[in-house]
């Protein structure tokens, strides 16, 4: 199997009389931010199925001839997020090639995937250069070709999908939405005025005029055709919604296992500013994902909030990149100090996480570049210990700084005055769900979803 690390947005729509791919397409574009590798949509009339999908961004992949090909009212679309290197785009998604009745698009991922190609092996299925989800769709299609409905397809394959899915799936007359028993990845159902659509966050509702309704259940498989919603339980749920969503994925305007994340964001911040003591002039957001809690962070001290960074909007996401150098490259492209905010300042700056510590080791030199008399970096979560295998996208655990590093180590190693993390419990307040209904993996290592064979791949220390 390729090694595909993908942390991606779905959307679906299934209206009566509008152009679904075009409800598609406004909803992909404000889910650009969960994948910006790729996009797909495929769409179907009742009788037949069109795809078009490309590499880029949204805004570049479809036009005008491309939506007058996709008919229909139904559609599904999927916005792709990988760091691998080469060319991927035989793996855009929704998963369909020409002659399926199944299309597939997939937020998540499947950690192990032995039981999944056993069967497809033992059915005549060859599973190489195929990822999980394009092996989720042989699977389901293998039984719809036996004249089974999705209902009962998905049943007969739920055992095997041993992983973590928010997925559509759509044929000629249906759109379904399942969300695995862990709810790992969020997935929203929203009401049109003649219809229905779904989407990995809930701010993708509202600019395509659907009012969010609840969001897709842990477990559940939701089915929408000419006789309207239904629902079904596959299985019962075991809610472990991520809390990475809270901490950097989302959008700030969703709302997520009914919390508003830009509220988690400001909490984070309140948390933070009970939490330490940071003497300092200014503090400053690293944009976009830090603003809420650095206002969070401003507000309880007391202590000016101001833009000492600015992002430039139109540079994909730094991870985007597979080569370290070219990530080292594009945090200087894509954030730019404003030397007024930071001279002779003794300067707070407020980032989401440290991953691999490229951003905040770029940062802390550009603000003393800047003139900066003294950089402290507060980071609004825990520290990153632990590999994600649910579809986030993560380095293998080494490359994790927090995992190689003690916290004075990690503070040498970015050059800051002082580095300060946001603790779990710090976190969970903040959060306001139990921490038995959420992922914490990657600050914890405890898996929720079995990752099989993967476990290998885990190390557990001593946290110093
Ligand atoms: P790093 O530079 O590797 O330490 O990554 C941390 C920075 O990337 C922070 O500024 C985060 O806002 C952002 N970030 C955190 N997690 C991810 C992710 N999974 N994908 C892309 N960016 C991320």
């Amino acid at each position: 199997m390729q090694e595909l690390h993908e942390k991606c947005g779905v959307f679906g729509a299934y209206c009566n009389n509008l152009e679904a791919a075009r409800l598609v397409h406004m909803g992909l574009w404000a889910l650009q931010h969960r994948g910006q590798e790729g996009s797909g949509i495929v769409s179907a009339d009742g009788k037949s199925m069109y795809a078009h999908k490309g590499m880029g961004l949204v805004a570049s992949v479809y036009s005008e001839p491309v939506f007058s090909r996709l008919r229909g009212h139904i559609a599904i679309g999927h916005n792709r997020y990988s760091t691998s290197g080469g060319n991927y785009d035989d793996h855009l998604q929704p998963v369909f090639r020409r002659g399926d009745r199944l299309a597939l698009a997939h937020n998540g991922n499947l950690a192990d995937v032995t039981k999944l190609s056993r069967f497809l092996h033992e059915h005549g299925h060859e599973t190489d250069g195929c990822n999980d989800s394009e092996m989720m769709h042989k699977a389901i299609m293998f039984w719809l070709i036996k004249g089974l409905t999705i209902g009962e397809a998905l049943t007969n394959c739920i055992d095997m999908f041993t992983g973590v899915y928010s997925l559509l799936l759509m044929t000629a007359q249906q759109l379904v939405a399942v969300r695995d028993p862990f709810g790992v990845r969020p997935l929203s159902l929203g009401h049109l005025e003649d219809g229905f659509a779904v989407a990995s966050e809930s701010c993708a509702l509202t600019p395509i005029g659907a009012t969010s309704i609840r969001e897709i259940r842990p477990g559940e498989m939701v089915t929408f055709d000419q006789h309207g919603m239904h629902t079904a339980k596959l299985r019962d749920a075991k809610p472990h919604l991520d809390v990475f969503e809270f901490v950097y994925f989302a959008r700030p305007d969703s709302v997520l296992g009914g919390v508003s994340v830009n509220e988690v964001r400001e909490r984070s911040g309140h948390e933070l500013a009970s939490e330490l003591d940071v003497d300092c002039d200014v503090i400053v957001p690293v944009p976009d994902s830090a603003i809420p809690a650095a206002i969070g962070f401003a507000e309880k001290r007391d202590i000016a909030m101001r833009l000492g960074i600015v992002k430039n909007r139109y540079i994909d996401r730094t991870f985007i990149k597979p080569v370290q150098r070219m990530r080292d490259d594009d945090v200087m492209i894509k954030l730019n100090p404003i030397p007024d905010v930071l001279r002779g300042k003794r300067v707070a700056i407020v980032d989401d996480s440290i991953v691999r510590g490229t951003t905040s080791k770029k940062i802390v030199r550009m603000a003393r570049r800047a003139g900066a008399k003294e950089v402290h970096v507060v980071v609004s979560s825990p520290p990153v210990r632990f590999p994600d295998f649910y579809g986030i996208d993560t380095p293998v655990q080494q490359d994790l700084l927090a995992a190689r590093m003690t916290i004075p180590e990690m503070c040498e190693f970015i050059g800051a005055d002082s580095l300060h993390f946001l603790s779990l419990n710090g976190l969970l307040r903040a959060v306001g769900i139990p921490r038995e209904q959420l992922c914490l993996s990657l600050f914890t290592g405890e898996y929720p979803v079995d990752i099989g064979n993967r476990k290998a791949e885990v190390q557990y220390f001593a946290i110093a």
